[in-house]
């Protein structure tokens, strides 16, 4: 039995070995040394609407929080690959996700339009036919359209599909079978590998014609990581780290794979986030409970056909509903209609220019129905205001003495953390806001017509959404 055993032990150890050294491959695979974009220049960026041999790559990591990559001030190296793309592209300091649940946010993130003119804002809504997407303005314009996604809130039947030719889960590949033994808490099946993989067929079979690629990849939600990327501690909020070391790396070996097939100067790549992670800044962890800065400050980086030497930042108030009216502009596409977000070539165009003086005068929206799993609930909006240095966050309750309504402001200017309620010592401020979130939460009306595609999740669908650690009723 003893023998049994440490025979048993010693396979395991070798696969974990073989498992370390296979992915200390990746780690060690940094797009930077390969990378071989010519230089370009702000005059290359006014240009891409004249070639017609760009493609779009879209990588939408979810539950991707902006204060934890290197790039966006964190102390600790968790995002080498995000990092050199944003030194090498355009980054967007100040990137506000719609909402802090993956639905709501994609909801508005796809069609450029705030969540209460979506009505995407419970779990059985989706987006209906009437909807455009910008896959099919994509495949309008003859790209090869794929999306590989691996959270269920984004499934067809949400109407996430519209545009895309292949609109697939990835199907669990064996390779990655040691990561399920090293993460047994992890109930979603398959890993990031099997979108990675699934993606490098799709290049292997249209890369050489005109494509647009979304990846949406799962294994920071599911705080997923391995012996590799285990460089930064074992609590909760450590592995979350842990966990961005080991996406990045997966994204450079998808982003090396393009610069070995000769793709990557001749692609638009494109790095987003639905939300961000909360860890007990407010007393709650995780996401899809509130609005505060933690769970929707997101990264947005652009990534040209050429580098930009240096990359260039782009400091004011940039929202998720901004991403495709960008890029569709600066491709020379048709937009989407009626939308909330606009193009930020201005502040691109600003930015390049070395121009230091810009009017932050931009409002944000990000808003949550905290009853939004469950049917029984009524309504609970929480809603955050962005405008300058200032979120106010409005909580509203059910009305009943243990739900009552919450207001919080905070001025970033003097408390980068947003921690001190200051909506006592800004009653001016305070009011304005106010007054907006009012404003907002009165808008109706999406560009297609009233109201949300009403979905009925069937019990399968419910189990993978629960696998996600949703409670669903
Ligand atoms: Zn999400």
């Amino acid at each position: 039995m003893k023998i049994v055993r440490a025979l048993l032990a010693s396979v395991g150890g070798l696969i974990a070995l073989a498992a370390v050294l296979y992915l200390a491959g990746i780690l060690q695979v940094e797009v930077g040394n390969a990378d071989s974009r010519p230089a370009g220049t702000v005059y290359d960026i006014e240009s891409l609407k004249r070639r017609d041999d760009v493609n779009v790559l879209f990588i939408l990591t979810d539950t991707l929080r902006a204060h934890r990559l290197h790039s966006y001030g964190y102390e600790r190296e968790t995002s080498p690959t995000f990092d050199y793309m944003a030194g090498t592209g355009i980054r967007f300091a100040r990137q506000l996700a719609q909402s802090s649940w993956t639905k709501c946010s994609m909801a508005s993130l796809w069609t450029g339009v705030y969540p209460q003119r979506t009505g995407v804002l419970r779990s059985p809504h989706g987006a209906p036919e009437e909807a455009l997407m910008p896959a099919e303005i994509f495949r309008e314009a003859g790209f090869r359209t794929a999306g590989i996604w691996r959270n269920g809130w984004v499934a067809p039947n949400f109407g996430f599909g519209q545009g895309f030719e292949v609109y697939e889960r990835p199907l669990p590949q064996t390779r990655a079978r040691h990561l399920r033994v090293e993460n047994p808490h992890i109930k979603l099946e398959g890993t990031d590998l099997d979108a990675l993989e699934a993606s490098i067929e799709f290049l292997r079979i249209h890369g050489k014609e005109r494509w647009f690629l979304y990846v949406h990849l799962m294994d920071i939600h599911q705080y997923l990581y391995d012996a590799s990327s285990a460089l930064f501690g074992t609590t909760y909020s450590d592995i979350y780290d842990n966990s961005i070391r080991r996406t990045d790396a997966i994204i450079g070996q998808l982003l090396t794979h393009l610069v070995e097939e000769g793709l990557l100067e001749k692609t638009l790549v494109v790095m987003a986030s639905d939300h961000g992670e909360a860890f007990s800044e407010r007393g709650l962890e995780g996401h899809a409970r509130e609005v505060f800065r933690e769970s929707t400050e997101v990264p947005f980086i652009l990534g040209f056909p050429f580098r930009l030497e240096p990359g260039l930042t782009v400091e004011q108030r940039t929202r998720n509903v901004d991403i495709w009216p960008t890029v569709l502009d600066l491709l020379g596409l048709p937009p989407l209609p009626d939308t909330d977000g606009r193009s930020l070539a201005p502040e691109i165009f600003a930015a390049a220019s070395g121009r230091e003086d810009f009017d932050d005068d931009i409002v944000g929206v990000a808003h949550l129905d905290r009853g939004w799993g469950r049917e029984s609930q009524p309504s609970r909006p929480a809603v955050a205001i962005t405008l300058g240095p200032y979120r106010y966050v409005l909580q509203r309750g059910t009305g009943e003495p243990n739900d009552p309504e919450l207001e919080s402001l905070f001025d970033a200017s003097e408390d980068p953390l947003e921690r001190r309620n200051v909506i006592e010592d800004l009653p001016d401020v305070a009011a304005d806001l106010r007054d907006l979130a009012g404003e907002y939460l009165a808008t109706e009306g999406a560009p297609w017509g009233e109201g949300p595609l009403e979905v009925e999740l069937d019990e399968m669908e419910a189990n993978q959404l629960r696998a996600l650690g949703y409670a669903i009723e």
